[in-house]
């Protein structure tokens, strides 16, 4: 919904696949103590349910019964205790990221600022990166980048790229595109990952060639790609892997797309660009670095508010359901919806206001007008702003179709 730097059109149809993985997360603060002690608590977790399953040991069953019913009534009420850990990989060799080397992990970008050319290896990271703008603030970079562009080792003799894409963790393959003009991020790959309950979506664009089908379960560096240069404004002396980590805004996207794009089709499902919103990846590689046991909600909780829209209440809210902890509170009229200045929401909170559109109720004080802030979805200044019509749609996305 950030609207992207990269939007892609297209879909293989593809059913949204929410995978069955282990419950770990409901198992509570007693089992964890248990599986704290093992180094590693998905095989506990195996060998707990395989101990429950196992015939002879009746009353040992009847025990953990009881342990897990009292564990599954602690454990949703110490959601932070009983996380996932979120055990993720870099998807190549290539990890300079670590070093703090800047140029040698990203792929550089061909930038022209009126007429001076430059490549500079900024604009392969996460974020507001892209197509600079001289204002009364000083340089605001206007176009986001929604994920990181990762340099390749090592090319063959004509210089093809020859890395090999793996999985950053375990998960399930919901969605691949084997064509390369169907979608901005060329040939693709989505996979769903679920910590601490919630669905996220790594994806890896730009592919050479795929190894990995729809439904198949992958472990966390499995290969499932070889790096390439396929989409739109990629060459081959520029290729890389375009990585990100999203969640996910809506299963009905598909309704919403045919009614705010109608020229466009969509060859990619809900597994578009549009429907992912990808969170700062790099920055996450390297707070997962310093703090192994921090969970996704820990990381976005500190993240600050570009701007706030106040939407009506609805029971397709699905962020809700995919993401609880976004929730602040019970209660209320309609919800206010914290975005990042790229247009992730990360927290929402009751209001006792009701509302029958969208509106802005918030926004960071700054002079430029923020279109050129927000990727169009607001219009105004100086701390005044309303959505703009696709601000209003991208919006509307949240809720669709109400
Ligand atoms: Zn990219």
């Amino acid at each position: 919904m950030s609207g992207s730097g990269i939007l892609s059109p297209g879909s293989t149809g593809c059913q949204p696949v929410l995978s069955g993985s282990l419950p770990e997360r409901r198992v509570g603060l007693a089992w964890l103590k248990i599986a704290r002690h093992t180094k590693d608590r998905r095989q506990a977790a195996d060998d707990y349910r395989l101990a429950a399953c196992a015939p002879r040991k009746r009353n040992v069953i009847s025990h953990l019964l009881a342990i897990a019913i009292g564990m599954l009534l602690v454990g949703s009420a110490i959601p932070a205790i009983a996380s996932d850990v979120v055990d993720i990989a870099l998807p190549t060799d290539n990890d300079a990221l670590f070093r703090g080397d800047g140029p040698a992990f990203y792929q550089y970008i061909d930038r022209d600022y009126h007429g001076q050319k430059s490549n500079p290896w900024e604009g392969g990271q996460y974020g507001f990166v892209r197509d600079p703008m001289e204002s009364s603030e000083g340089m605001v970079y206007t176009r986001f980048h929604e994920g990181i562009d990762i340099k390749p080792m090592q090319r063959d003799a004509n210089g093809e790229p020859l890395d090999q894409i793996r999985a950053i963790a375990d998960g399930k393959v919901v969605h691949v595109n084997p064509t390369a003009g169907y979608s901005n991020y060329g040939r693709y790959v989505v996979i769903e990952h679920h910590w601490d309950g919630s669905p996220y979506f790594s994806l890896y664009g730009h592919l050479n060639t795929i190894a990995v089908k729809v439904g198949q379960q992958v472990k966390k560096s499995e290969p499932i790609a070889v790096m390439g240069y396929t989409g739109v404004g990629i060459n081959r002396e520029r290729a890389h892997v375009h990585l990100e980590l999203n969640l996910i805004v809506n299963h009905r996207f598909q309704e919403w797309y045919n009614a705010t794009h109608p020229q466009d089709p969509n060859h990619n499902g809900i597994y578009n660009g549009i429907n992912l919103d990808g969170l700062d990846i790099a920055k996450l590689y390297l707070a997962l670095k310093n703090n192994p046991s921090l969970t996704i909600p820990e990381f976005l909780r500190d993240k600050e508010a570009f701007y706030k829209v106040r939407i009506p209440k609805s029971s397709h809210f699905e962020l809700l359901k995919n993401y609880p902890w976004m929730k602040t509170g019970d209660g209320g009229r309609s919800w206010d919806v914290s975005f990042t200045r790229a247009g992730l929401p990360f927290k929402v909170e009751p209001s006792p206001e009701a509302v029958s559109q969208p509106q802005v109720v918030y926004v960071k004080k700054s002079a430029v007008d923020y279109r050129n802030w927000t990727q169009g979805n607001l219009a105004g200044r100086n701390g005044k702003a309303q959505l703009t019509l696709t601000g209003l749609n991208n919006t509307r996305l949240l809720f669709w179709p109400d």
